[in-house]
């Protein structure tokens, strides 16, 4: 079989940085609408932050949604048009920051939709500062000494807060930083998606990323960096299906 772009995926160059991971999970979820949800209607909810431009790359469409409120723009969108694919695009600035009280009671009140939540552990798009997902000692421009739990708090784990919650189907946290693990993002993203199309709740992937440019790093340092540094704090695996009993 040739390798060729998918066809839900427009021709735009995307202005990612070279090696950035979001072009990878773009691609992911362009695969699986091209093999399961061609003859679908979808609707993708981009957030703020570098993925902002999204709505460019896909030839399908979109909602723009303040930042942090694309979970809140997902719930009108799916309850307007209930048989639609829809799902957020959302960066750890947006959904694990400003948006954390729109994606924790999206989550409760079990709305039908699923959240795909890139997490490179830093904003992005305003120059590297900590974020709520900035793991224990690593330096960002706004903690130059790196991450100190005892004055700056602890890294949040969205995934696990989210599991006890009633309206939640399903749950996991994914990595992009090796083939096998970008093989798992699919599935997770692809069975995430057939959850939300049987109607059984919430659905949400965490996908753990890269940021070569705000990392300091060449984009092969900062997959290794997911190996080596983040996955310590950040543990893989699907934590809720509630369909298939896990
Ligand atoms: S700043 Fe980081 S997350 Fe944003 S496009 Fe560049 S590499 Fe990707």
């Amino acid at each position: 079989m040739g390798f060729k772009r998918p066809e839900c995926l427009t021709k735009e160059s995307m202005h990612y940085c070279p090696g950035c991971g979001h072009g990878i999970i773009h691609r992911l979820i362009a695969e699986i609408i091209d093999e399961d949800y061609k003859e679908s209607k979808i609707i993708g909810v981009a957030p703020v932050g570098c993925a902002v431009f999204i709505y460019d790359y896909f030839n399908f469409d979109f909602v723009a949604a303040a930042h942090g409120r694309a979970t809140a723009a997902a719930t009108g969108v799916k309850r307007s048009i209930p048989d639609a694919l829809v799902f957020s695009y959302q960066g750890d600035g947006d959904i694990a920051a400003i948006g954390t009280s729109e994606v924790i009671h999206a989550a409760t009140r079990g709305e039908n939709f699923t959240a795909i939540f890139v997490n490179n552990g830093v904003y992005a798009m305003t120059g590297g500062q900590m974020a709520p997902t900035t793991i224990p000692g690593q330096v960002t421009v706004s903690s130059p000494y790196g991450r100190d739990p005892k004055k700056q708090g602890y890294h949040i784990k969205l995934c696990e807060m989210l599991v006890p919650l009633d309206g939640v189907a399903f749950v996991a946290r994914t990595s992009i930083h090796n083939l096998k693990n970008i093989e798992f993002t699919k599935k997770a993203i692809k069975r995430a998606f057939e959850v939300q199309m049987n109607n059984e709740g919430f659905s949400i992937i965490e996908v753990l990323s890269n940021c070569p440019t705000n990392w300091g790093l060449s984009p092969c340092e900062s997959m290794k960096r997911i190996e080596n540094e983040v996955l310590k704090y950040y543990s893989l695996g699907i934590f809720k299906d509630k369909g298939r009993g896990i």
